[in-house]
């Protein structure tokens, strides 16, 4: 007999058992839809979790079948988490952000057996239960009291009445760890949504990846809030991270605005956050009027969109925050890369640390990463070629659900449809999305390097550059911002910010003022949305 080590399956289950017995008493926090702080610990989280399997158990959904949640971050999601893939369900996390009939299209297409849902989220689902023509069990997130009497809904529970008469005891099934346990669907800019189904074995992997010290560096010593949404990818995988390290959780359930973040941060001791730039945004504009500051605070993890400097430099300089750019995609569960300095890197002056801080950073062990070229020739690691960027590792798809879209890889790799730079050190920059890429005369044009510097002048709160066409050269930039609160500045002197910043004729040919830039459903700036409100905006003729 080898003496070969233990064969044992890499389970989502494992994880909360974990958490229950070597971080008990760890804190949950949870700010409600009712405005409340719920407080609960990882032993009482675990228990529920089990109450939430012996529940599917009871209303017989086979193992593999699909259960979904609509729901913000909060206590009784985190069980459902653990409650749902555990006992070999699938967990499927619907984005409420989406319009209703997307909503529906989704839950369909995913057919959907069970659906748990926030009570913020009663009128869409009274509104669409009926076209969910898969959904057999309608779960309200709440207690049996906060639930009308007369919604209409057939087979509708509250939560708590739901789990309540289940046992807190479950023997969690042993499979094989490469079963399904959680789906999430892209947003679908282009074409329906596809969903991306991760597995116990990746979503395990994943979180011991995440954890690591340069990715977002995890610890039983720490508070974490979760931003990013639990709809999202998974939180970014961090309710699987805090349950592996036994890291106290902070939930901020419906509330994102700049007060209701800093306040949950400063009361429960908050070390690390996670976001995109957009509800940074709202935070420092709440913190800087006021002259607020962050006590525990040391590190936020941003992510989902390019991280603009100058909100890297306004966190590290004003608040001595460090900020970990991430880049991922919920194909990728959804880690790629972080950025953190190396060793000879620590002993650079600010300016040229923060010239590699900016970046989106390196990749962490279990993810590969290459940049081609149109004919899929691999470029060097120069910081300077810029290509398509491609990925590969065991928490990245190998295929949307249902095949939908057919075979994704060429060669074995996933295309991730950014456009990206790798310096000598490893260490990525994506210049675009390959749809936004804004092509000048044959040349190129960052978006992202535009926006940069327009999100750098003390009076843009928000900055999107896309490409107009153009009669000589096919397309040329056009900058579309929307000011601070109260900040006025010209065309021309934002034109002329960037002189010796780029490239003369990388220089936007003219800007546009607007109220708000559209968003899509987890924050991103909708440039197809900027495309087609400004397709026929005529730039003025040098
Ligand atoms: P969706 O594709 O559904 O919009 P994802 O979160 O999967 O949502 O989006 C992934 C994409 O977001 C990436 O391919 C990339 O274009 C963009 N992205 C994510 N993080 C960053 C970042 N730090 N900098 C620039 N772009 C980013």
């Amino acid at each position: 007999m080898l003496g070969l080590m233990q064969d044992q399956p890499l389970l989502i289950s494992s994880l909360i058992e974990f958490a229950a017995r070597h971080h008990a008493n760890a804190e949950i926090v949870s700010r409600r839809v009712e405005g409340d702080l719920h407080r609960t610990t990882y032993r009482e989280a675990a228990a529920r979790a089990r109450q939430v399997a012996n529940a599917l158990d009871r209303l017989d959904v086979p193992f593999g079948d699909r259960v979904a949640t609509l729901a913000w971050n909060g206590y009784r999601h985190f069980e459902l988490y653990f409650g749902v893939s555990g006992s070999g369900r699938v967990l499927h996390t619907l984005n409420p952000r989406l319009a209703p009939d997307q909503v529906v299209w989704i839950a369909n297409h995913a057919e959907d057996r069970v659906l748990c849902f926030d009570m913020t989220f009663l009128p869409l689902i009274k509104a669409v239960w009926k076209n969910c023509t898969t959904v057999r069990h309608w779960v309200a997130l709440c207690d049996a009291g906060a639930l009308p009497a007369d919604t209409g809904i057939e087979g509708l529970v509250s939560y708590e009445e739901w789990i309540a008469p289940q046992s807190t005891t479950y023997d969690w099934p042993q499979f094989d760890e490469k079963s399904a346990a959680s789906l999430c669907y892209t947003s679908g800019t282009t074409g329906n949504p596809k969903g991306a189904l991760y597995s116990h074995r990746s979503t395990v992997l994943h979180a011991y990846g995440a954890a690591l010290p340069d990715s977002m560096g995890l610890s039983a010593r720490d508070s974490i809030l979760p931003v990013v949404p639990m709809f999202h990818v998974n939180a970014w995988g961090l309710p699987y991270v805090a349950a592996m390290t036994g890291a106290k959780l902070v939930f901020p359930g419906a509330a994102l605005d700049g007060k209701s973040v800093y306040e949950l941060i400063e009361g429960e001791g908050v070390t690390m956050a996670a976001g995109v730039p957009t509800v940074w945004l709202g935070l420092l504009n709440h913190m800087a009027p006021a002259g607020l500051r962050f006590s525990k605070l040391n590190r936020t993890v941003i992510g989902g969109s390019a991280c603009p400097p100058a909100m890297i430099s306004a966190f590290k300089d004003q608040y001595g925050v460090t900020v970990l750019h991430a880049w991922g995609m919920t194909e990728m569960s959804p880690l790629g890369t972080v950025c953190t300095l190396k060793l000879p890197q620590q002993a650079l002056p600010p300016q040229q640390q923060m010239a590699v801080l900016v970046k989106q950073g390196r990749a962490v062990y279990g993810v590969e990463m290459k940049i081609v070229d149109p004919d899929g020739g691999e470029l060097p690691w120069d910081g300077q070629s810029s290509g398509d960027l491609y990925v590969k590792g065991p928490w990245i798809i190998c295929g949307y659900f249902k095949g939908e879209g057919g075979d994704p890889l060429v060669g074995g790799w996933f295309p991730t449809g950014d456009v990206a730079t790798i310096d000598p050190d490893g260490f990525m920059q994506i210049t675009d999305r390959s749809k936004d890429v804004i092509k000048s005369g044959g040349e190129w044009i960052s978006s992202i390097d535009i926006e940069n510097i327009a999100m750098a002048h003390p009076a843009v709160a928000m900055a999107a550059c896309i490409g107009v066409r153009h009669p000589k050269w096919d397309e040329r930039p056009l900058l579309v911002v929307v000011l601070k609160p109260g900040a006025q500045v010209t065309r021309e002197a934002l034109l002329a910010f960037y002189d010796g910043k780029v490239a003369k004729w990388q220089v936007p040919d003219d800007v546009a003022f607007v109220d708000a830039i559209p968003l899509g459903a987890t924050g991103k700036m909708q440039k197809m949305k900027l495309r087609e409100q400004f397709k026929d905006h005529r730039l003025p003729t040098a």
